[in-house]
């Protein structure tokens, strides 16, 4: 049987009707009031023209209009697509002439913005109050023949790299990604997650809450991240999820410890979309009494690998692959590389996207024979555990020698007195690419001399950085990733 995710949510909905489904501001929602409110969205949405396949763009900061117009609009058979609600109006000009909006469901703030923008676009996408997804004129639900090839939702990429590309993910996909998920964590209804990340991006949307509402779970949302309201709310849950920023900010609250001492009936605590510095995870586990379960994904597939829940783990491992989904480290000719050796990460599985949206170049470079090439660096060890080392577009070739950002990294945030840091080849007329390091310092007796010296006994000289800058806070996207490419800019041309 081909799966289905928008069928098999809706079956959930009906096995679970009188348990909470969602717990937000202090509401709790059943399965049953969450499928009210999701078809009269989609039966409205329906009645305003909205056809099988129509891109409806969600951009509002309001986290439950946002998702019921999210499932919504998958179950009138349209294509949710959720943005960043804080994107600027030029932003906003990429993405809706991009995708090409129907509708556009948006806050108040972002309302006023797109209606100005709406003349200049190539569509002409027709904009609603959030408050009416919320609560809609009653107009009649009609069930959709979405096909579970189909897409089923658009998400954007994070645009680490360049320009966020439109990544289309089927009905299918989704429902084997989140599975996949549910079972290596052993998800079941007597769950209820912690979940304070924004819902435009995969991982506080698709892994936090629809893994979660797919299981007949309870998920609670936070509007915001709030680091002391949180303190207070972790311990309701029995999983937490969260990006290594959130950790961060945990550990320099002063009540943390106290707290964390009431969070007995949290049974996981996650990590993912980004780095976590290794350095902190012995302080942090040893605070919560569990290990952080690091988990790899991506926007175009979801998630790749995760840890399993039961140890021994390899330090700085993101686990091994979900099951159905096969990884492979590749050498740049082609061909595969020996356990242990760097090379690029090549993934396969039932989870991976359908196309990039439009792209229809981008998308045949991308899938070769169903072999997907995500960009980043990384071994196997011999039990088939991944470990990542960086992006491949980060590989800095200095003098011809490969150096990976994380492993220099690495080792400076083990300097007593830096805070984080970021590596990154500038170019150099005599080596190629130079070693680059921008450094958040927590103590001012951290110097460039401290740090040599640091290096000098810890890395071999073609991976010290030549150039260090000392800076506030490193460039970071909404999900807490670094922005490099900013980076390359503010550095001085030494
Ligand atoms: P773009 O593709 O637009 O440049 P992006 O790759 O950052 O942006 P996402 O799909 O949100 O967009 O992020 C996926 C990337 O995040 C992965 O390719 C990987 O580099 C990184 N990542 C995710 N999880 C982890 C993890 N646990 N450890 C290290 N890196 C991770
Ligand atoms: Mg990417």
């Amino acid at each position: 049987m081909t799966r289905h995710f928008g069928k098999e949510l809706r079956h959930t909905f009906q096995a679970h009707s009188q348990r909470t489904a969602i717990h937000y501001c202090g509401e709790a929602i059943t399965y049953a009031r969450l499928e009210e409110l999701t078809l009269r969205c989609a039966g409205w949405l329906q009645a305003k023209g909205v056809q099988p396949g129509d891109r409806v763009v969600l951009f509002t900061p309001n986290k439950l209009p946002f998702l019921i117009a999210q499932l919504g609009a998958m179950f009138a058979g349209a294509v949710p697509l959720p943005l960043n609600p804080r994107f600027t109006r030029e932003e906003m000009r990429y993405y809706l002439n991009d995708s090409g909006a129907r509708v556009v469901i948006a806050g108040a703030e972002q309302r006023a913005m797109i209606e100005a923008l709406v003349p200049e676009l190539t569509t002409r996408p027709e904009t609603f109050s959030d408050e009416l997804a919320l609560a809609p004129p009653t107009a009649e639900f009609k069930e959709s023949n979405v096909q579970a090839e189909e897409a089923c939702l658009i998400l954007y990429s994070s645009g680490t790299t360049g320009w966020p590309k439109g990544v289309v993910h089927t009905h299918a996909n989704v429902s084997s990604s989140l599975h996949g998920l549910a079972e290596c964590w052993r998800m079941t209804n007597d769950d209820i997650v912690i979940n304070s990340l924004p819902l435009f991006h995969i991982h506080g949307l698709a892994f936090a809450t629809h893994t979660t509402l797919l299981v007949g779970g309870c998920v609670l949302i936070e509007d915001t991240f709030d680091a002391q309201r949180i303190l207070q709310t972790i311990g309701q849950g029995t999983i937490f999820m969260a990006v290594p920023p959130i950790y961060y900010k945990l550990l320099e609250e002063p009540g943390f410890r106290e707290a964390a001492k009431n969070w007995s009936n949290v049974r996981l605590f996650t990590c993912g979309s980004a780095p976590i510095r290794t350095e902190v995870l012995p302080e942090l586990q040893a605070i919560l009494g569990k290990p952080i379960i690091n988990r790899y994904g991506m926007t175009e597939s979801y998630v790749i690998s995760s840890l399993p829940l039961d140890g021994p783990w390899p330090d700085g491992s993101v686990g091994l692959p979900l099951a159905g989904v096969e990884v492979l480290i590749k050498r740049t000719d082609g061909s595969l590389a020996e356990v242990g050796e760097v090379g690029a990460v090549v993934i396969r599985g039932p989870n991976i996207f359908n196309q990039y949206w439009q792209k229809p170049e981008a998308t045949r470079a991308a899938l070769v024979d169903g072999w997907f090439d995500t960009g980043d660096l990384g071994q196997l060890d011999e039990r088939g555990f991944l470990t990542l080392v960086g992006r491949k577009h980060d590989l800095i070739i200095t003098s011809g020698y490969n150096v990976y950002p994380q492993v220099v990294e690495r080792v400076l945030g083990e300097c007593p007195g830096v805070g984080e840091c970021a590596v990154l080849g500038l170019p150099d007329s005599e080596r190629g690419e130079r070693v680059a390091a921008a450094i958040v310092r927590t103590s001012q007796e951290v110097n460039e001399q401290v740090l040599r010296n640091w290096c000098n006994d810890r890395l071999v000289h073609y991976q010290q950085p030549k150039s260090l800058i000392f800076i506030d806070a490193l460039p970071k996207n909404a999900l807490g990733k670094v922005l490099r490419r900013e980076l390359r800019e503010r550095f001085p041309n030494t």
